[in-house]
């Protein structure tokens, strides 16, 4: 068959209102693009029908696959496991919730074209959030910039592409709290 060019990691928790609409925008874009694709979603131990609609959605579509914890270990442990994983050349990981829209991944391919090997998006706004909850954000990304001698990109998620060069080594990279 032919080799799986973009792979999506996606750790779901408790996200069963989320996953139908995911699924289908998603879908729709991943139609649209030049190589086979492959969703992996990694059920984080939801106690929702999360896990249910996953699976049907894997056994009724073969370019998805469902992995599912027996607890809930975390996000970023459900990221490394998806990514860990898959085989695209391209890896996508998004979060669930639609605070990422699926149709800026084929903005992030683009410059993955032009030879990027990491590709972020960033968030303009963050919807459907307090004012307390984005202080606390903003305020983040910049303390952690202050006392760190890594230059965080500002108001980043962990919606980004990363190059399978990159996913190879941070594959050999162990530690448990990714970010
Ligand atoms: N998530 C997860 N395990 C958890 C909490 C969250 O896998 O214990 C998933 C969640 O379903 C979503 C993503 O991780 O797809 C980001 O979670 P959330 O929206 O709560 O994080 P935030 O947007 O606040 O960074
Ligand atoms: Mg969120």
């Amino acid at each position: 068959p032919e080799k799986i060019k973009y792979s999506v990691v996606i750790p779901v928790y408790n996200e069963e209102e989320n996953i139908p609409i995911l699924y289908e925008r998603l879908s729709t874009v991943l139609d649209g693009m030049d190589g086979r694709s492959e969703i992996i979603f990694v059920d984080d131990g939801s106690s929702d029908k999360t896990w249910e609609l996953i699976e049907e959605i894997s056994s009724e579509d073969t370019g998805v696959r469902a992995i599912s914890f027996a607890r809930n270990f975390g996000h970023q442990i459900a990221i490394t496991a998806g990514i860990n994983n898959s085989s695209g050349e391209a890896v996508i990981t998004m979060d669930a919730d639609l605070q990422d829209p699926p149709e800026v991944i084929p903005d992030l391919v683009e410059k993955w074209k032009q030879d990027y090997e990491i590709v972020y998006a960033v968030r303009k706004k963050r919807k459907g959030e307090n004012f307390i909850k984005r202080g606390l954000a903003w305020l983040f990304y910049r303390f952690i910039n202050r006392i760190s001698s890594v230059d965080i990109p500002l108001d980043v998620g962990d919606f980004r592409l990363m190059d399978r060069k990159v996913v190879n080594v941070l594959k050999n990279l162990d530690e448990h709290y990714r970010f």
